[in-house]
């Protein structure tokens, strides 16, 4: 920790995307001053959470549908802007109206045990902040998930992940490998297509296409798969990845011409490509890792929340091991409407636990 020194406040929110601004919201609307009974803090460079780094190709159009933030409409969200324009203005003005004052760029490097009861929250540029009580929202963004492959170092291609996709015009020319079967997997095949060389979709599983509308039920469903893998204290999987694959118009064109004809699992990279066991080789200048992404919860690990099975149990918001502890947008709130929800029942029971020991010792 630097020289700043050690704040007491009643709250502190890491994290500014959705689920930390819902949390941030919520406590205004409890009566918590920010700066002074409570702090946002986030290491982005500007408002929009993960949004503001994804690809420009990622039009609003193309995402699974956006829930606004409470207490505001969301605008300017015409179908081509780029999501992270839309998005990261959207949260820029949300952050002004309801005067949050987030503070960026500050990275919190872990949380621990403090004193007087207080967790200590370490940051890299304000010293640390002395709190009672925790909203992480630190999302999934900052920890791509890399499945590890035989032969994966001796690849001379290019090798990258969703977290770096820059767009399809990179891949002109050239054959690409798409490992993945989620949603991102399927919008890089479906861009990369139209100027590569050659693609190939690799997945684990056969992929779920989903006919029909994704109406509150699947949605509810979907969640609740989710919801089981916490409360056994397993890692979550994303609620998108649990939802299929939405059959759209781009979608159906897509397989129509065999871009998302799909191949099992290679079983190593070699210097050129990937390879079966069978015998079959494809060739490749760029293996593409649409392979999602993990909880960013590593800055708790001196709480020692985590279970056995490598998961941090959770009963509604709130760590099962640390009343003090909310994760929101984990699990079965990593959504915009999860994550909506869960900032809210987060306040109410940290009111609760504030109220039951109003003098903050
Ligand atoms: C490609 C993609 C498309 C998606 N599309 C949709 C969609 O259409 N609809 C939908 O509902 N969901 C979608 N999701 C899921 C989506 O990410 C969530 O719904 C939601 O945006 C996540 O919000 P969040 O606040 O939990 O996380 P984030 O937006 O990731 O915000 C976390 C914030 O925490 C900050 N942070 C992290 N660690 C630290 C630290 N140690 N110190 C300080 N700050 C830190 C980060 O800078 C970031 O600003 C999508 C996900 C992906 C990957």
């Amino acid at each position: 920790m630097n020289d700043f020194g050690v704040r007491d406040v009643d709250v502190v929110v890491i994290g500014a995307g959705q689920a930390g601004l819902s949390g941030a919201y919520h406590l205004r609307r409890a009566g918590l001053e920010p700066d002074r009974d409570f702090v946002v803090l986030d290491h982005a460079p500007r408002p929009g959470g993960a949004w503001q780094f994804r690809w420009p190709s990622l039009t609003y159009a193309k995402v699974h549908g956006m829930h606004a933030l409470p207490g505001m409409e969301l605008t300017g969200a015409t179908a081509d802007r780029p999501s992270s324009e839309v998005i990261g203005g959207y949260f820029g003005a949300y952050e002004d109206a309801f005067d949050l004052r987030v503070h960026r760029p500050v990275d919190v490097g872990a949380v621990r045990e403090g004193e007087r009861g207080r967790l200590l929250v370490e940051t890299s540029s304000e010293g640390g902040y002395a709190t009672r009580a925790l909203i992480n929202a630190t999302g999934t963004w900052d920890r791509p998930f890399w499945p590890r492959h035989p032969g994966q170092e001796t690849f001379r291609g290019r090798q990258l992940h969703t977290a770096n996709y820059p767009g399809p015009g990179a891949f002109a020319g050239q054959r690409v490998v798409v490992v993945g079967g989620g949603a991102s997997g399927t919008q890089h095949l479906m861009e990369i297509a139209e100027v590569a060389a050659g693609t190939t979709w690799v997945t684990r599983r056969p992929p779920v296409f989903r006919e029909g509308p994704f109406d509150e039920d699947a949605g509810r469903e979907a969640v609740a798969m989710v919801e089981e893998r916490v409360r056994l204290g397993l890692p979550p999987r994303s609620v998108v990845s649990v939802t299929g694959l939405p059959l759209n118009d781009a979608v159906r064109a897509a397989r129509a011409k065999g871009v998302l004809d799909r191949l099992p699992m290679f079983d190593r990279i070699t210097e050129h490509g990937v390879a079966w066991n069978d015998g079959r080789t494809i060739e490749a200048d760029v293996i593409l890792w649409a392979t999602g992404f993990r909880p960013v919860v590593g800055h708790l690990a001196p709480l020692r929340l985590r279970e056995p099975g490598g998961g941090i149990r959770i009963e509604g918001t709130r760590a099962a091991r640390d009343e003090r502890v909310h994760l929101v947008g984990y699990g079965p709130s990593a959504s915009t409407i999860g994550a909506n929800r869960a900032g809210r029942a987060a306040v109410r029971e940290i009111k609760r636990l504030l109220d039951r020991n109003p003098v903050g010792v």
